[in-house]
């Protein structure tokens, strides 16, 4: 499948070493545990985490008098598979009209996502607008052009880089006009410094509170997983300046360091929502946790 290609580095980088140790040791004594905890750190899985799978190993190898450590993938995928599970948020199928804001920073993927998640909204038969208020960047909003054609999606757009509040403005008349289900904002919202961040978020907030309270507002931080540890920062600092609902972990396709998932949902306690994992307007997933573990471990 397209996941397991796209994560296909990331499971050669983890489980080849992984199996490395488990033919050069036969029980899982302190010194495997070592080696193991190392390789983990060092596949992006954030010491916290590392740390936390290596006690439950410990745990369970104690409790069920495990010895062999051919059984040791079958554990860590339990642990992953279960964590990322205490992480997610089962939102309740509704038909009240939705607000996605979408943040992050330069080069993450933010358009390519935004494109992405119209076409997959618009195929499952939800009518979606999008709004293209990241005036700030005349190519991006060039680009998100593209990518709503393509998604057969209607994009609000203001002529010559005029305020993002009035795109937003215009956008939700649109969507109010239509009954859209879905209305996805591109937003300015980066990290130049917090309370730049703060304040444009808060600019938008204020319009969507006074001209569309019927609709329910998420935000989702777009995270380039090829960044590794990087994305941990920016999500830590987005979480800072506002409330992020969801994250959508783009690139792990050609990255080994798709090992990110974990210690960001486990450290930030934000699910994932949606993964990229190619450069196609299908190459969108909707996230589930035991399909990614499997298509790394198995
Ligand atoms: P933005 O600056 O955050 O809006 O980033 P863009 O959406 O313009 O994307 C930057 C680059 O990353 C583009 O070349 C995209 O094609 C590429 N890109 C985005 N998402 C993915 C993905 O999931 N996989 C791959 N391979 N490339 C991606």
């Amino acid at each position: 499948s397209k996941l397991k290609e796209g994560l296909s580095k990331t499971k050669k980088n983890l489980t080849e070493q992984i199996e490395n140790i488990i033919y050069s040791h036969r029980k899982i004594d302190d010194e495997f545990l070592e080696e193991l905890e190392e390789i983990l750190i060092t596949s992006d899985m954030g010491v916290e985490t590392t740390l936390d799978i290596i006690e439950y190993i410990k745990e369970q190898v104690k409790k069920n008098k495990i010895e062999d450590t051919g059984e040791i993938k079958n554990l860590i995928k339990t642990y992953l598979a279960n964590m990322l599970e205490e992480h997610e948020v089962n939102e309740e199928e509704s038909n009240a009209q939705k607000v996605i804001l979408v943040v992050g920073v330069n080069g993450v993927g933010k358009t390519t996502s935004i494109g992405k998640m119209a076409y997959r909204l618009k195929s499952s038969g939800k009518s979606v607008i999008v709004a293209a208020a990241d005036t700030f960047r005349a190519a991006a909003v060039e680009q998100l052009k593209e990518w709503c054609t393509r998604a057969d999606v209607e994009i609000i757009s203001s002529e010559n880089g005029s305020d993002p509040a009035s795109v937003i403005y215009d956008a939700i008349q649109s969507a109010k006009a239509r009954k859209s289900d879905i209305l996805i904002c591109d937003t300015a919202g980066r990290l130049h410094n917090k309370v730049n961040l703060m304040n444009e978020l808060s600019k938008m907030f204020k319009i969507l509170d006074r001209e569309y309270s019927q609709a329910t507002i998420d935000v989702y931080l777009v995270i380039d997983a090829t960044t590794g540890q990087n994305g941990i920062i920016q999500a830590k600092l987005f979480g800072e300046a506002c409330k992020i609902n969801g994250l959508i972990l783009t690139k792990l396709d050609g990255t080994a360091k798709g090992g990110i998932a974990f210690p960001i949902v486990k450290e930030l306690n934000i699910p994932i929502k949606y993964i990229g994992v190619g450069e196609q307007i299908d190459d969108l997933q909707t996230f589930d946790a035991k399909e990614f573990v499997n298509a790394i471990f198995e």
